[in-house]
């Protein structure tokens, strides 16, 4: 595989992570039961197969050529086809994602980091949300600072998101201890303490998913 995103390397990472999500619907139902209202894994699996149902064809017709403007379509298809605060937040990170990419049709492991981060600042500033408030951003954070330290140190898109998703999974993991300051969770207040939060729950499954994707 090419070392590098290209626009069917973004159609592939859409499809995966609405495999996994649809085979998780349970699980991620499960999770937001637990501590919130119980819709996160529907919700998701909604919008990923409108997403997956969009951008295919989009990129098989040629109307969509280039890594940014697929990037756009997933964030759109996202605000208007998920409920609950999931899909504003996760639209959100894909539209930030996009940002600056609408020439783009391959990215290296800098490009992408550069574009996860722009998602994480696109998450913090729309859930007005930091590192430790038990929500998406646990998991998102550390799977970024290990693609940045990988980047940086020269690697490959498949050792780079290889740690990003080794990361995801620790910091997803890390939000059971947490007690939650952000959204309908942070009403239950200490009865949120020894539950995964559903958000960083399936945030580590689309950085499983980029793995998959970019770094077979
Ligand atoms: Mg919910």
């Amino acid at each position: 595989m090419a070392d590098a995103v290209d626009v069917a390397g973004i159609v592939a990472w859409m499809n995966g992570f609405q495999r996994r999500v649809h085979l998780e619907v349970t699980y991620l139902t499960d999770l937001d039961s637990a501590i919130g209202d119980g819709d996160h894994g529907v919700n998701m699996d909604r919008g990923m197969a409108a997403v997956v149902a969009a951008l295919g064809p989009a990129v098989a017709n040629g109307s969509v050529l280039t890594v940014g403007a697929a990037l756009h379509m997933v964030g759109m298809t996202l605000v208007s086809t998920v409920g609950g605060a999931a899909g504003p937040l996760y639209g959100t990170m894909f539209l930030r994602m996009a940002d600056g990419l609408a020439e783009t049709v391959q990215l290296d492991t800098d490009g992408l980091t550069d574009a996860f981060a722009r998602g994480l600042e696109g998450l913090r500033a729309r859930g007005r949300a930091l590192a430790g408030d038990k929500t998406m951003i646990d998991a998102l954070t550390p799977a970024v600072d290990a693609m940045r330290t990988a980047a940086t140190e020269g690697a490959t898109l498949a050792p780079a998101l290889a740690a990003a998703a080794q990361a995801a999974e620790a910091g997803r993991d890390a939000t059971a201890p947490m007690l939650a300051r952000k959204g309908r969770a942070s009403y239950l207040g200490e009865r949120t303490i020894g539950h995964i939060d559903p958000g960083s729950g399936s945030m580590a499954f689309l950085v499983a998913a980029a793995r998959e994707a970019f770094g077979a």
